[in-house]
């Protein structure tokens, strides 16, 4: 197995884009968690799961026809036959997610397909919120990535005007401050910064400098590692 290099942090912190580029420039598989709350949310409101029905949600988690496919440009997202990359960024998808992922047996239920993403010899770079601390706690690197509210929320909006949808930062960080509130708080894997994790705040370096310090980071693990074989 690779290594692993784990990015938690808050909603809009940059942590999608950063770990993509990570990935991309190691050669690492990019796990995006969050994809996968999301895309059960959007199987819920499909199937008609109730966002309170923990059964019925965990059951949805042991059937959920879920395939990733990448491309040059992008990672796609299909539930069964039909994609859904870009139906599962929109808004309402976010809350959604936020709601299901606070139940155990849901949890529970998408570990291992997190885990099995993970595996493979060039290694994996997954982000999300509890990615450090329960899906690989035993990551190689770890980072927790922070930004301030209003910076999220800016990037967040461009973000969102590239995909076609409009919305003000004032809505963005309202329905931030409810959605980290709500992963913070939780009792089961809340969003918290591993005691191990290297906290970088991106509110005043660009984003490449994060993504070269991840790097930088990589690289001495890597170092260390051929160290420790050949004395
Ligand atoms: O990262 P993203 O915004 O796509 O995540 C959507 C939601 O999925 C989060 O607000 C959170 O509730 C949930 N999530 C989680 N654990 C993860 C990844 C995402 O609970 N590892």
């Amino acid at each position: 197995m690779g290594i692993i290099v784990a990015i938690d942090g808050p909603a809009g912190a940059g942590k999608s884009s950063v770990a993509k580029a990570v990935a991309r420039q190691t050669g690492m598989t990019f796990v995006d968690t969050g994809a996968i709350y999301r895309a059960l949310a959007f199987s819920a409101r499909q199937n008609d799961v109730d966002f309170d029905d923990e059964k019925g949600l965990a059951q949805l988690t042991e059937n959920l026809p879920i395939r990733f496919q990448n491309t040059e440009n992008e990672q796609k997202l299909f539930l069964g036959d039909d994609e859904v990359t870009h139906a599962i960024r929109a808004p309402e998808v976010s809350e959604w997610a936020s709601k299901v992922s606070q139940y155990p047996l849901v949890r529970a239920g998408l570990l291992n397909l997190q885990r099995r993403l993970g595996e493979g010899p060039d290694g994996a770079v997954a982000e999300g919120r509890d990615i450090g601390t329960v899906v690989f706690p035993h990551a190689e690197v770890k980072i927790f990535l922070t930004a301030d509210p209003q910076a999220r929320a800016k990037r967040r909006v461009a973000q969102l005007a590239e995909k076609g949808i409009q919305i003000t930062v004032e809505e963005i960080l309202n329905e931030m401050k409810v959605r980290d509130e709500r992963d913070s708080q939780r009792a089961t894997a809340p969003l918290v910064k591993a005691d191990d994790a290297v906290e970088i705040d991106s509110t005043q370096v660009t984003m490449d400098q994060v993504i070269s310090q991840i790097i930088q980071l990589v690289h001495n693990c890597k170092n260390a590692s051929v160290e420790a074989v050949h004395g």
